[in-house]
């Protein structure tokens, strides 16, 4: 293929949150598919060393951590660096609106994930959307500014990347209600007696997922289904009496959309979100992400 012809099909991509748990496996599937994207903007919060170490191999335009201080120290272990180097709120929001990307990968943690995500959708990027808490705590006005700039919104949470190929090629009238996943987390079958002496370090020992802490930690006490169930209800415009959740403590069915015949649809897989990253980065391609096939 010509360089030319390359760079159309190239997708560009701002990572945000390209030091977290998210951020390293997306970069890995850029990396086993250097044909398929470019990296145009990465944010990291204080692992610089990571930060530093990405800028090397994948060259942005530009980053973006959280203070003006690290901003420094990171520009100091770049010397002779062609990336530009910002800080702060408005660092975050230049990487998610960065001229050349089509496409940001939403994934800083928490509501600080909030504004670059309003930033890059503003600025007409199709969002990969990792960070559920910008549904959760702005999803009214998320899910009309997206129909507004006419951007695609595709989800990265395994549950909800489920759903989504589970719907394809249906109608949503068609669907009586989605059936998201859980796996339970490390204390499932607890009695209530012995939850009063776990530790931190026993609620971060998920049994299947390796995820940031924020996350792992919302699975132990099942706050994270709760998330879910409310992302869901603005990715797939569906009423809460259409959301169900299940325990699955395999968490290999990742989740399901019951149709109004009886019939349900699944999709499945083993547990690493190298391959719901891939399907929002390819949609509705698919590539090759190394995830292993299914036992069966
Ligand atoms: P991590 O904690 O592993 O990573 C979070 C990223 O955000 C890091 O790059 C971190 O920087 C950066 N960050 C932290 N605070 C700030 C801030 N104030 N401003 C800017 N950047 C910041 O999280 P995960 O990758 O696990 O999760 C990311 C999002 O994806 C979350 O919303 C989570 O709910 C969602 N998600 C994650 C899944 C998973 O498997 N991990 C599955 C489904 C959804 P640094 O590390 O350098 O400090």
């Amino acid at each position: 293929m010509n360089e030319r012809l390359m760079r159309i099909v190239m997708k560009k991509l701002a990572v945000l949150g390209s030091t977290g748990s998210i951020g390293v496996s997306t970069l890995d599937i850029v990396a086993s598919h250097r044909d398929k994207f470019e990296i145009v903007a990465l944010t990291g919060g204080n692992n610089l060393k990571l930060l530093k170490n990405q800028i090397e191999e994948f060259e942005p335009q530009l980053a973006a951590v959280i203070s003006e201080d690290s901003a420094r120290q990171l520009r100091a272990m770049l010397p002779g660096s062609k990336t530009e180097i910002l800080h702060g709120v408005p660092g975050m929001i230049a990487a998610a609106a960065a001229k050349d990307a089509t496409m940001v990968v939403a994934a800083i943690v928490g509501a600080a994930g909030l504004v670059p995500t309003v930033a890059a959708i503003r600025a007409g990027k199709d969002i990969a959307l990792a960070n559920k808490e910008t549904l959760v705590t702005a999803g009214h006005l998320i899910i009309d500014m997206v129909k507004e700039r006419g951007v695609r919104l595709l989800p990265v949470d395994s549950e909800h990347s489920a759903i989504f190929q589970s719907l394809q090629g249906h109608r949503n009238d068609d669907v009586q209600r989605i059936i998201l996943t859980a796996s339970g987390g490390p204390f499932f079958k607890y009695p209530m007696e012995k939850l009063q002496q776990v530790s931190v370090d026993d609620a971060l020992n998920h049994p299947n997922w390796s995820m940031g802490r924020k996350i792992t930690i919302d699975s132990a006490t099942m706050m994270n289904k709760g998330l879910e169930v409310i992302e869901a209800k603005w990715l797939f415009d569906l009423p809460l009496d259409k959301i169900s959740v299940v325990i699955h403590p395999q968490s290999i069915i990742h989740s399901l959309v019951e149709y109004v015949d009886g019939c349900v649809i699944a999709q499945l897989g083993v547990p690493d979100m190298k391959a719901p990253i891939a399907y929002a980065l390819t949609y509705p391609e698919r590539v090759p992400t190394g995830v292993q096939g299914l036992d069966l």
